[in-house]
């Protein structure tokens, strides 16, 4: 049985909802058109509760996807890719292709979510007042006044400072812009969230005991996906020093595809364009080896209108001119020849032919992922 489906696309979005979604409609259902509505509204037709009920678990699974979308739009303008949103049992998730690179693009993306709720939440509680000005039905003040406030609680629940919730990935950009560093800040966060997550259960257990068994059960469950949660980025983020004990493959990069000695300047141009990261492009000689390469840089010597025509061999720095990195070599070794930080590269040459590429950020990101 298929457990997901896709229902459309927003701001380029997929929109994708998770059945675990169903039981929560149907509990808010129960909740709206038998027990908050007739409190708001007493003495209206059973069918008027029924038909609002419908309307506002419409209306909360549309919150769901602005919050979500609050986070995709600013996500896409900080050039993260939205891979898509999915509503399942504990609210919305959208999922993101890798993260901001910058804590305060992660602070942002982040808060768009909470700050979408509360927008919903205004525009809601201020069509509510606007209702009831006008001596308006009843049942749809209700409603309204329902829709605001869980709106709140769903920007206030989502700030709590409980990585990987928004709350938590604040937190963390915060951290992170401090230290300057993302690993610690990350470890320091998940930590943080596995803390309350605890909390959450342990609450949760003594609603359930004290007071209301079933807000105590969903608080305690919501409190062990957020620890499991919490716990897997805290392992991730954990510190890996083996990493330096590696060869130099493991920050290599592939060669980009080379160019023919009768290409012209604006064919590498065009290739550059083609792989942005690149910081040269080989080139084959007449005997069909690569003896030289076509430093990035190089082209700005060339004025754009003469590119076409100009061939390339002119801008052709030889092997023999480049700085070189053994394959045997390990990345803590490459890190004590290169130096750290400053924007640098080399070429991984391997019996004499050129294989690979290093390049400083590369290096940067396993040193990252290795130091506490
Ligand atoms: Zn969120």
């Amino acid at each position: 049985m298929r457990t997901h489906l896709t229902l459309g696309r927003l701001l380029g979005v997929p929109i994708g909802v998770n059945l675990g979604v169903l039981a929560v409609c149907a509990l808010l259902f129960w909740s709206l058109a038998f027990v908050s509505l007739p409190n708001i509204a007493p003495s209206h037709p059973t069918s008027a509760y029924w038909f609002a009920g419908a309307v506002g678990v419409i209306a909360f699974m549309v919150s769901l996807v602005g919050h979500e979308l609050g986070h995709s739009y600013v996500a896409q303008r900080n050039d993260v890719r939205v891979v898509e949103i999915t509503l399942w049992l504990f609210g919305g998730v959208a999922k993101l292709e890798g993260e901001a690179d910058d804590p305060g693009a992660e602070f942002r993306i982040a808060a768009a979510g909470p700050l979408a709720s509360g927008v919903i939440a205004a525009l809601s509680g201020g069509a509510a007042v606007l209702v009831g000005r006008l001596d308006g039905n009843e049942v749809l003040f209700g409603l309204l006044v329902w829709l605001a406030a869980i709106n709140v609680v769903l920007a206030v629940s989502n700030l709590l400072p409980a990585f990987p919730l928004d709350g938590g990935r604040m937190l963390r950009s915060f951290l992170w812009r401090r230290r300057g560093r993302k690993g610690p800040a990350t470890r320091v966060a998940a930590m943080i969230g596995q803390v309350l997550a605890v909390g959450l259960v342990v609450g949760g257990l003594a609603l359930g005991i004290w007071s209301s068994w079933w807000t105590g059960l969903w608080t305690a469950a919501l409190g062990l996906f957020l620890l499991a949660a919490a716990r897997g980025e805290w392992l991730a983020a954990q510190a890996q020093p083996e990493l330096l004990a590696e060869s130099v493959a493991v920050v290599s990069r592939p060669l980009p595809e080379p160019l023919g000695a009768g290409s012209s300047v604006a064919d590498l141009e065009r290739a550059l364009r083609h792989d942005p990261r690149a910081p040269f492009v080989p080139l084959v000689d007449e005997r069909g080896e690569i003896s030289s390469v076509l430093v990035r840089e190089s082209i700005r010597r060339i004025p754009p209108a003469h590119r076409a025509e100009v061939p390339v061999g002119s801008l052709a720095t030889p092997l023999i001119g480049l700085t070189r990195v053994d394959p045997n070599e390990t990345v803590a070794q490459v890190v004590d020849q290169m130096g750290r930080g400053s924007d640098w590269w080399a070429v991984v040459v391997e019996d004499g032919s050129l294989t690979a590429v290093v390049c400083s950020e590369d290096v940067e990101q396993v040193l990252e992922l290795a130091s506490a």
